[in-house]
């Protein structure tokens, strides 16, 4: 028989001192939450073999796979502003690496698989609630079309950790481009181990960044091209109102997917301050900060690759610096396109940031929900301003939006699309469903309390298709009342 995954393996290639080679742990009792089959046959691997007792013993770690070499990787990091010079896999083993249906090579990692040599005194375990809410959240990021590590498959191990209370223990199957961070580099930088970086830095591009190789100066174009594609994520996150929680810059993926879901959340009401995490009391990684704390995490990835610029320290540092400076013109261009498609705009003019700004303004002042207010104005766009009623009630004070609604309608009016690609462009970047924080809580406390896995089951099958109207859905779509407001998010940990 084949072997259940065709690994191809290229980080376990790598010197020794990126990484400690050691199997997962194994659990009491494998038990399977989820495997997700669409993911699973897109990485060309069977659902039906992965559903029978041997699949389910790998995806715990209480079997290895052919064909893996399992390894914690090595990683340091700034965690809130903060050194760290040793991270690592504290509690994830990558099994592998395939190549995917497409032809992308693809890290097969297991999240909670046991202790390893960078756990610093954690157990290497992961509860079922974190579990399940990576698995919902990093589901819904890909199916909203933001760049993001998947999950593959969620397993429980019969077992209990001990956090606050005793939880049931759980294994996530986690899928990335690879699980290389700015802080992999920032280790090695530390440590003024140059060859290191050299083979760190072709590791990346040969993988992730062909493209430079042939620049003149490929480890500049290497940091251009990270900073394009981080750009392009945050600007992402801005669009739906997500806020990642703990952007440390061990979190920060060199590949520019979302990585490492913990106390991450959606906003329901906007505001630009919102911060769900309770480990992030100042505020550091709230909605409004995320772009410039992106800058500053390419900063520190800038200060790893000078040795390797320019062989002159000075020209080096000067390179690296202008390639950070235009992190903000490369946000912005992004970020821009996505404004101007959200208030349903093909055509760029001059004053549409302003309106943007002026609308994100009032829904803070109202308190209007973030998602509904421009899954209804994607609605509306084309009616008769009568209809603006739908939009006007998620405001405190619907004056507030009515105002705005006049310049809206009349700069709609100067665009050149027809009415049909309007409403199609706004809907396609205005999703109706997103993993609110309540949702993600009822689903967490039934499958803890209750033992019930049916509520995790429903919300990931609508947030399958979130641009969708899905009419029998509209509880996924609602705000949460007052007395399900989730204010705070906790760590995986
Ligand atoms: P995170 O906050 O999830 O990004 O993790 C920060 C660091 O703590 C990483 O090095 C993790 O591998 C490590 N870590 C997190 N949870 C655990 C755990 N339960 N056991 C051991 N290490 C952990
Ligand atoms: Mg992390």
């Amino acid at each position: 028989m084949t072997a259940l995954f065709p690994f191809d393996n290229s980080y376990a290639r790598l010197p020794g001192r990126f990484f400690a080679r050691l199997p997962p742990t194994p659990v009491a009792e494998p038990g399977l939450i989820q495997l997700n089959e669409g993911l699973a046959l897109h990485l060309g691997l069977s659902p039906e073999r992965l559903k029978t007792a041997e699949g389910i013993e790998i995806l715990a770690g209480n079997r290895l796979p052919d064909g893996a070499e399992p390894l914690a990787m090595a990683y340091a990091g700034f965690q809130f502003g903060g050194w760290v010079p040793q991270l690592g896999d504290g509690r994830a083993i990558l099994l592998g690496e395939l190549i995917d249906r497409d032809g992308v090579r693809r890290d097969i990692q297991l999240k909670g698989a046991g202790p390893t040599p960078f756990s610093r005194g954690g157990d290497g375990r992961a509860g079922i609630g974190p579990v399940l809410r990576e698995y919902i959240v990093s589901e819904a990021m890909a199916q909203l079309g933001i760049a993001t590590t998947r999950s593959l498959a969620a397993v429980t191990t019969g077992e209990q950790i001990a956090r606050e209370t005793l939880l049931p223990g759980a294994v996530l199957t986690r899928v990335a481009q690879s699980h290389i961070r700015v802080g992999t580099f920032q280790f090695f930088a530390a440590r003024r181990d140059v060859e290191a970086l050299r083979v760190l830095a072709d590791h990346v591009i040969a993988r992730h960044y062909p493209e430079v190789s042939q620049a003149d100066k490929p480890y500049l174009g290497l940091l251009t091209a990270v900073i394009d594609r981080q750009a392009e994520l945050i600007a992402g996150w801005q669009r739906i109102g997500f806020i990642h929680g703990v952007m440390n810059t061990d979190n920060t993926s060199i590949v520019g997917e979302t990585i490492d879901y913990g106390p991450c959340a959606f906003m329901d009401s906007f505001h630009p301050d919102t911060v769900f995490s309770s480990i992030d009391r100042r505020g550091r990684y709230a909605y409004g900060n995320q772009p410039g704390i992106a800058q500053w995490n390419l900063a520190g990835f800038a200060q790893t690759l000078v040795p390797l610029i320019d062989d002159d320290g000075e020209t080096a540092a000067t390179l690296a610096n202008e390639a950070i400076q235009g992190f903000v013109g490369r946000f912005e261009s992004f970020d821009r396109t996505g404004m101007r498609h959200k208030l349903g705009l093909a055509e760029e003019r001059e004053g549409d940031v302003a309106l943007f700004r002026d609308l994100l303004t009032r829904m803070a002042n109202n308190k209007a929900d973030f998602t509904l207010t421009f899954r209804r104005l994607s609605d509306v766009a084309d009616e008769n301003p009568v209809a603006d009623e739908r939009v006007s009630t998620l405001f405190e004070n619907p004056a507030a939006f009515d105002e705005w609604a006049v310049r809206w309608r009349n700069r709609l009016a100067g665009d050149s699309q027809s009415a049909a690609e309007r409403r199609s462009l706004m809907r396609s970047v205005n999703p109706a469903f997103i993993p609110r924080n309540h949702l993600i809580e009822e689903v967490i406390v039934a499958a803890v309390e209750e033992n019930d896995l049916a509520p995790f089951e429903r919300l990931i099958e609508v947030l399958e298709s979130p641009y969708e109207d899905q009419p029998a859905k509209q509880r996924y779509a609602a705000p949460p009342k007052p007395e399900e407001i989730v204010h705070q998010t906790f760590c995986g940990t």
